[in-house]
This record gives structure tokens, sequence and C-alpha cells, in this order.
């Protein structure tokens, strides 16, 4: 089973996959002390968001699936009668919706799905330093587009084959470019 992480890793350069889950490299995580502490406040915006909708928020749900091939931890999702909300939050500076973040919630949406028996049209990426909800639909084509990366990411491990990629500005961000020829 891949890791909802590798979903955002693949899309941000295939190469990544094959560092973190092939070489096995280890990257850090510097945000980590900062989500913690801000974390008391985004439960408790998001916990009187769930309520305005008329559900309950839980958080940290660990999920997986045999069939959809894939694991991963959700931040939160609210829980409502007749509906599910997966919730994921941001610490990025970026707060308008990407298409790696679409994906992964996605892939949080289908788990959710899997894993709860009802249905996920919707769900919120929630971005901590300016406390932006944004509602994403999960639409079928969205579902689509998340089974075919998941294929190409068990490829690339699977493989163990060292995929070709052209070098571009997002290499000075990479965490794994010391490693990258
Ligand atoms: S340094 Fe550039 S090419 Fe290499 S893994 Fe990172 S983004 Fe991809």
């Amino acid at each position: 089973m891949i890791d909802v992480s590798d979903i955002v890793q693949y899309l941000y350069c295939p190469r990544k996959v094959y560092f973190l889950k092939v070489a096995g490299i280890k990257i850090e995580k510097p945000k980590m002390e900062e989500g913690k502490r801000a974390q008391a406040e985004v439960e408790r915006n998001l916990r009187r968001f769930a309520e305005k909708i008329g559900g309950k928020l839980e958080t940290g749900i660990y999920l997986e699936s045999q069939r959809q091939g894939l694991k991963g931890l959700l931040d939160a999702m609210i829980n409502a009668d007749s509906a599910i909300y997966p919730v994921d939050v941001k610490l990025s500076r970026f707060d308008s919706l990407s298409y790696p973040w679409k994906m992964q919630l996605t892939a949080y949406a289908m788990l959710l799905e899997e894993n709860s028996g009802k249905s996920v049209r919707k769900g919120y990426i929630y971005i901590v330093g300016t406390r932006k909800l944004i509602e994403v639909r999960i639409e079928p084509e969205d579902r689509r587009a998340l089974m075919r990366i998941v294929k190409e990411v068990e490829e690339i491990i699977e493989s163990e084959k060292y995929p070709p990629t052209s070098k571009s500005k997002k290499c000075n961000y990479c965490e794994v470019s010391e490693f990258c020829v």
C-alpha cells in the first residue's frame, strides 16, 4: 500500500518517490513543532465549524484500503448524520487550492468512504496561517485521476527504476536535491 503523502510527492516530482520509497531517504518535517502549537486553535475552529453544519469533529483518523492500495492518517473529519467530510490541515504559506492538495483530499475521501460506508462528495482544506477553510468538491473524474496516479506511484516503487525527469525551478526547494543527478 502506498501512503497518501506519496501522492503529493509524486505530483511534485516522480523522482522524489524514487528517493523516498526506493532509496529510503528520510526527509525532515521542520514544521512539526509549529503544527503542534497551532493544533489547539485549529481544533477549536474546526469544531465550531462542524457544529455549525450539524456535525461532530473527530481528529487523527488512520485509514487504509487493500482494494485501493492506499493508507494514510487523516487530520480530521466531520461526521454528520447523512454525510461525512474529510478535513486536511495545511501549514502552507499558499492558501489557494492546488492540484496535489485536491488529489490528496480525493484519496482521503475515497478511503473515508470505504471505511465509513457513507458517500463523500466534498471535503475541506484548512489553512492554519490564514484560518481559511476551502471547500473542495470530489468529482468522479478526480477519483479516476487518483487511481491512475496510484498506479504510477506503485510502478515506480515496484520497478525500482530511476524516473526520467527534467530539472526545473522546483529543484531549488526540493528536500532531496542533493541526491538528485
Ligand atoms: S531535485 Fe528536482 S528533479 Fe530531483 S527529485 Fe527534486 S524536484 Fe525532482
